[in-house]
């Protein structure tokens, strides 16, 4: 028995489902699924922040990237506790680290027990 704090999750594996959806599983076994879109929206970047504060612009016009749907080019490992999306519209200053992915989890356990939390 030890009495020390336990070891941090780590991803084990991440893989592509389908075109939409990305798949990590846990060193603690547990198996998260993320829609593109989903951690998009949840960027943590400064910029995307912003944006998700800012009242809506009803005369913002979109650019044609946004139109087009969104998809991950690249998934770095940034040292041991983040992983860095670069997306297909060239955004990649967003930092999504493992706590945050973790949080994010959209599985149904998950899901089940944030709306238990509201
Ligand atoms: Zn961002
Ligand atoms: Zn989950």
């Amino acid at each position: 028995m030890s009495t020390s704090v336990p070891p941090p999750v780590k991803p084990v594996s991440l893989s592509k489902q389908g075109d939409d959806r990305l798949v990590i599983v846990w060193s603690d076994g547990h198996r998260s699924e993320y829609h593109w879109t989903h951690l998009r929206e949840h960027c943590p970047c400064a910029g995307c922040r912003e944006e998700r504060l800012a009242p809506p612009n009803p005369l913002r016009i979109l650019k044609p990237a946004e139109l087009a749907p969104l998809r991950p080019v690249a998934f770095t490992p940034i040292g041991y506790y983040a992983y860095k999306i670069t997306w297909s519209d060239g955004h990649d200053s967003g930092l999504f680290t493992l706590e945050t992915l973790r949080a994010l989890c959209e599985c149904p356990a998950c899901s089940k027990s944030t709306q238990a939390a509201k």
